[in-house]
């Protein structure tokens, strides 16, 4: 299967080789049809899969089709639930359809609202956008709907978390009845089958990886250790390990700043990215670590989402996230397109209910390494326990501020009691402490890529904010 036999336009397939892809990702080969047929579409796939391309490519393909937008018209909208995730679409739809004829422009919060008004002015073919802001632009009268052809929600799995429901459903009874729609979720609960049901007209379904799999390129264990040594143990394994670029998740957002604090004394340097950063503060966490100049990012699982981060070599789960799904999310930013990867997860006694949650969604059991000196007091279990019958989702977090969207709302972290396992002690393995840590920052790896929302050449896309033609 290649692209051109897919039947993408001449202009797509050039900036298609452009970007060095030589065949369609699965999902690209299922879904791409699909769209360029018309109809709607439900597809279960994450980010990694290049899910991005899977619709964006067929969308361009049929807009250059038809007539252009029409002055505060937009063609297609494109719905993501952070920011981060926005730009980074708009970026791909930017590439794409750069031998195209066609505006697009991107719009979230946080940013002002005037440069999107006036790149909405003449019209766009492609909108990306998230709920808030769209909301705020509709409220303002800067766009129209009238002409609207078609309808994504990107990881509509994660826009239900963030509690969007309320918007979507605004946003849903100002379009055209008559329209294509294409749903994208990594998973699909009953929840996310209702919103399709109320939103799709006979959609063909895609699958682009099992549910709930994980990558086999991904090497996967987990250091057993108290709570209050995880720190201690993260910068010693940077050190003695040498890691080079560690993308490190924390459940909320005060434990992601305390700690980058704490590694930052232990001179490693590190950032930290959540909802509770600017714009500008988190752009500049991201280039930094892109550069190689930030060596370990300290990210919540929202904040993170939109990242498309290539041949991480670690990624390190410094707590087990409430949702098991999470930990997939989370580990799918390492072992990418074949490279190989680790992913790490240091886990105390008071996280013994997310571990089976994890071992049980991804069927395998986490090997159990002891560190040298960082062995925990109270010990982890080594069996799994009986899970409960379905790991329970967190509250959704209902926003009751301004519509403006905020990536990097998490679940607040639980007062859970402490409840260590004590059926089995017995570790699998011991990983002993080398003679000497090397001092200071370890090197980049050679060969590792990262593209957080910037454009190819590094540069961060003046369309992010703004209009411009494709
Ligand atoms: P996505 O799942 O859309 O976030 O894409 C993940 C990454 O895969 C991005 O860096 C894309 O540039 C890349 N990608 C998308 N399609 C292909 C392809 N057919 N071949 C190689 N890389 C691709």
């Amino acid at each position: 299967m290649t692209f051109s036999s897919l039947g993408l336009a001449e202009p797509l397939l050039r900036a298609v080789a452009d970007k060095g892809y030589s065949v369609p990702s699965p999902i690209q080969e299922k879904a791409i049809p699909v769209v360029l047929s018309g109809h709607d579409l439900m597809a279960a796939a994450q980010t990694g899969t290049g899910k991005t391309a899977g619709f964006t490519l067929p969308l361009l393909h049929r807009l250059a089709e038809g007539k252009p937008a029409r002055p505060n018209h937009v063609r297609t909208l494109i719905l993501t639930p952070t920011r981060e995730l926005a730009a980074q679409v708009g970026e791909s739809v930017s590439d794409y359809g750069r031998y195209l004829n066609l505006r697009s422009t991107v719009v979230f919060g946080g940013v002002k609202i005037n440069p999107q008004m006036m790149a909405l002015r003449k019209g766009v073919d492609v909108l990306v956008a998230t709920p808030g802001r769209l909301l705020d632009l509709y409220g303002q009268n800067a766009i129209k709907f009238d002409h609207l052809e078609c309808l994504v929600l990107d990881e509509a799995d994660r826009m239900l978390d963030m509690g969007f429901i309320h918007d979507i459903r605004r946003i849903l009874k100002v379009l055209p009845a008559k329209r294509q729609n294409l749903l994208f979720s990594a998973t699909f609960s009953d929840e996310i089958r209702r919103l399709a049901g109320g939103i799709l007209q006979n959609p063909q379904s895609v699958t682009a990886t099992p549910p709930n799999s994980t990558a086999p390129t991904v090497e996967q264990w987990m250091h057993p250790v108290d709570k209050s040594r995880k720190p201690a143990l993260l910068s010693h394994l940077i050190r003695s390990e040498q890691w080079g670029q560690v993308l490190v998740f924390t459940r909320t957002k005060h434990g992601a700043n305390r700690l980058a604090e704490k590694l930052g004394k232990d001179g490693i340097l590190s950032m930290a990215i959540h909802g509770n950063k600017s714009q500008g503060a988190r752009t500049r966490a991201l280039a930094g670590f892109k550069a190689g100049e930030v060596q370990v990012l300290v990210a919540t699982d929202i904040a993170a989402r939109g990242l498309d981060i290539d041949q991480l070599p670690h990624v390190v789960n410094f707590d087990l996230p409430n949702v098991a799904e999470d930990y997939v999310h989370r580990i799918g930013r390492t072992g990418r397109a074949g490279a190989t990867g680790k992913a790490i997860s240091l886990v105390c006694a008071d996280e013994v209910k997310e571990l089976i949650a994890v071992e049980r969604l991804i069927q395998r059991k986490l090997e159990r390494q002891l560190v040298d000196t960082f062995e925990p007091s109270q010990a982890l279990p080594d069996k799994p326990l009986k899970a409960p019958a379905k790991p329970s989702r967190p509250k959704k977090n209902h926003r009751h501020d301004s519509r403006t969207p905020r990536a990097g709302e998490t679940p607040r972290e639980g007062n859970r009691a402490s409840k260590p396992g004590n059926r089995s002690s017995k570790p699998v393995k011991r990983v002993s402490q080398p003679a000497k840590a090397p001092q200071g920052a370890a090197p980049k790896p050679a060969g590792s890529k990262i593209s957080l929302g910037l454009g190819r050449s590094g540069r961060r896309s003046s369309r992010q904010s703004g209009g411009g033609s494709l």
